[in-house]
């Protein structure tokens, strides 16, 4: 494109003033091995199987050679970190090595997540190790079967090398593998990229860039002048991020760091970090050690922290329009859209159709749940064989069915009288529903399989003593999360007891 890219050459890390991006190498690496790779990915973008599987592939994917027209580079965005504006951050570990168009006549660039310093690694390395590497490999892929917008993953590659990142042995710094990831997407465009010419008052750029980003993805809005175009398109946005986050609430996803710069403004779940999923009920609960104190983005504020980063996002845009105000329909739509889709995404789960005057018999179902500590993901399958007449009249009934989904299941706790005049409801509701139809939709809000925490601890921990069979079949069984999977039951348990968060590791 013709946008200003940064003129001075080289790696170091430095402010980059009226640029969006620096042409960068990434640095290569020793001794490159394929671990994984996403086969409905590379065929999309046309890669055969064979390709992924030879040098040709491995060289420009571990960084260590391009192909002739790849030119890559590192962009250039700010951000908002925990409330806080915190100025320049930019690609401190990603490079795109280039776009190229898929099968299907999209755009799709392709992103070393791990290949090197760049000018925005800010006294890092620019290096991933190969715990975070395989965490958004099969995160994102598994994302995408749910049915959740995101960014994907094409292949998992080791490099050779040790990083030392934060895990603590002793007391001190270990050496881990480093890893790359290639990921995927339409555009890897974030919030923060607006935000940081514009908290520069560089209007030039900031332009520059919006006029680039409709061009490039919302082609309808391109020639319009703003005062036109803008209020709608951040509306878009705002939708698309409105559908994002009610997903998120849908399958029990945390983003666990959802700072400006980790937002899309395609509305795709971006930079998987330390993410995790619901276990008990908790909307509380947050992955992020960091922000264990501040609960800042844990699962029950996601939706709140969006509309607050889609505010950062419209201050941004604001210089650009005589009638600022015009912007404020874009958040409008933002809580409009989340609380239709969430409520239609809840009730779905639930197997009942679309009604608008449930939500304090939906608040109390979720603090029943939380009261008894019952797997998010385990409950809501489990309404697919419930019997839900027995459930309203027989208590022990009931009991039986819901410890098997509890933590520390305490027969005393149990809020039985609750239970009962919930569930009294559920059956007057049911009444109504075909039962065939309550069952589909059971099956298509909730997922049987999800990348449960300790899952991924275990192919982490197998694929660093050298064994890939379990993400192997994490992959495989993750391509289809609402099917049953008799071989796979083992998958559903419950977190066992060995995977409560160690001290000492923040997963990031
Ligand atoms: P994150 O918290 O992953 O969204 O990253 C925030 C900022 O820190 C971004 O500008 C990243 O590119 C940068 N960053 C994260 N990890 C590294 C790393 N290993 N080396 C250099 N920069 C990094
Ligand atoms: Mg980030
Ligand atoms: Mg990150």
């Amino acid at each position: 494109a013709d946008l200003p890219i940064d003129p001075v050459a080289g790696n170091w890390t430095r402010e980059v003033l009226g640029a969006i991006a620096s042409n960068v190498l990434p640095t290569p690496v020793s001794a490159p091995h394929l671990l994984a790779w996403s086969k409905p990915v590379a065929n999309t973008l046309g890669f055969s199987d064979a390709l992924v599987q030879s040098d040709v592939f491995l060289q420009p994917f571990s960084g260590n050679q391009l192909w002739p027209g790849m030119m890559p580079l590192a962009s250039n965005y700010g951000g908002h970190q925990f409330g806080h504006w915190a100025g320049q951050l930019g690609d401190g570990r990603a490079i795109s090595l280039g776009v190229i168009t898929a099968g299907d006549g999209s755009r799709q660039e392709l992103q070393l997540k791990g290949a090197g310093p760049t000018p925005y690694s800010r006294g890092s390395d620019g290096r991933a190790v190969l715990r975070s590497s395989l965490r958004e490999y099969l995160c994102s892929e598994a994302m995408h079967h749910l049915g959740v917008p995101t960014t994907r993953a094409l292949s998992l590659i080791r490099t050779g090398d040790a990083v030392v990142r934060d895990m603590l042995y002793d007391g001190h710094p270990a050496p881990e593998p480093g890893a790359i990831v290639c990921r995927v997407a339409p555009s890897f465009i974030r919030f923060g990229h607006f935000e940081l010419p514009a908290r520069r008052g560089d209007t030039a750029l900031l332009e520059a860039l919006l006029r680039l980003t409709l061009r490039q993805h919302f082609p309808q809005w391109q020639d319009q002048p703003w005062e036109s175009c803008l209020p709608i398109w951040f509306a878009e946005v705002a939708e698309r991020t409105a559908v994002l986050i009610a997903h998120w609430m849908r399958v029990g996803f945390v983003h666990g760091v959802m700072n400006t710069d980790n937002l899309s403004i395609l509305g795709l779940t971006i930079d998987y970090g330390p993410y995790g999923w619901l276990e008990e009920v908790d909307p509380a609960w947050t992955p992020n050690t960091t922000d264990a104190f501040g609960k800042r983005y844990c699962y029950g504020r996601q939706p709140e922290i969006a509309h607050w980063n889609l505010y950062c996002l419209a201050q941004a845009l604001a210089p650009l329009l005589d009638d600022p105000e015009a912007l404020q329909f874009g958040l409008k739509r933002y809580a409009e859209v989340f609380t239709e889709t969430h409520r239609k995404f809840t009730l779905g789960k639930l197997g009942l159709p679309m009604q608008a005057d449930l939500d304090a018999w939906l608040a109390e179902l979720f603090r029943l749940l939380a009261a008894d500590r019952v797997d998010f993901t385990r409950f809501f399958r489990s309404l697919m064989t419930l019997n839900p007449a027995r459930a309203a009249t027989e208590p022990a009934y009931w009991r039986e069915h819901l410890d098997a989904h509890r933590y520390q299941p305490d027969q005393s706790t149990i809020q039985h009288e609750a239970w009962q005049a919930w569930l009294q409801q559920y059956l007057v509701l049911q009444d109504s529903v075909d039962p065939l139809a309550a069952r589909a939709s059971i099956q298509q809000h909730n997922p049987k399989f999800v990348f449960r925490n300790y899952l991924a601890q275990q192919a982490i921990d197998a694929a660093t003593a050298g064994d890939m069979e379990p993400l192997g079949r994490l992959q495989h069984v993750l391509q289809n999360p609402y099917a049953e999977q008799p071989d796979a039951e083992d998958l559903t348990a419950l977190r066992p007891d060995w995977a409560s968060r160690k001290p000492g590791c923040s997963m990031l």
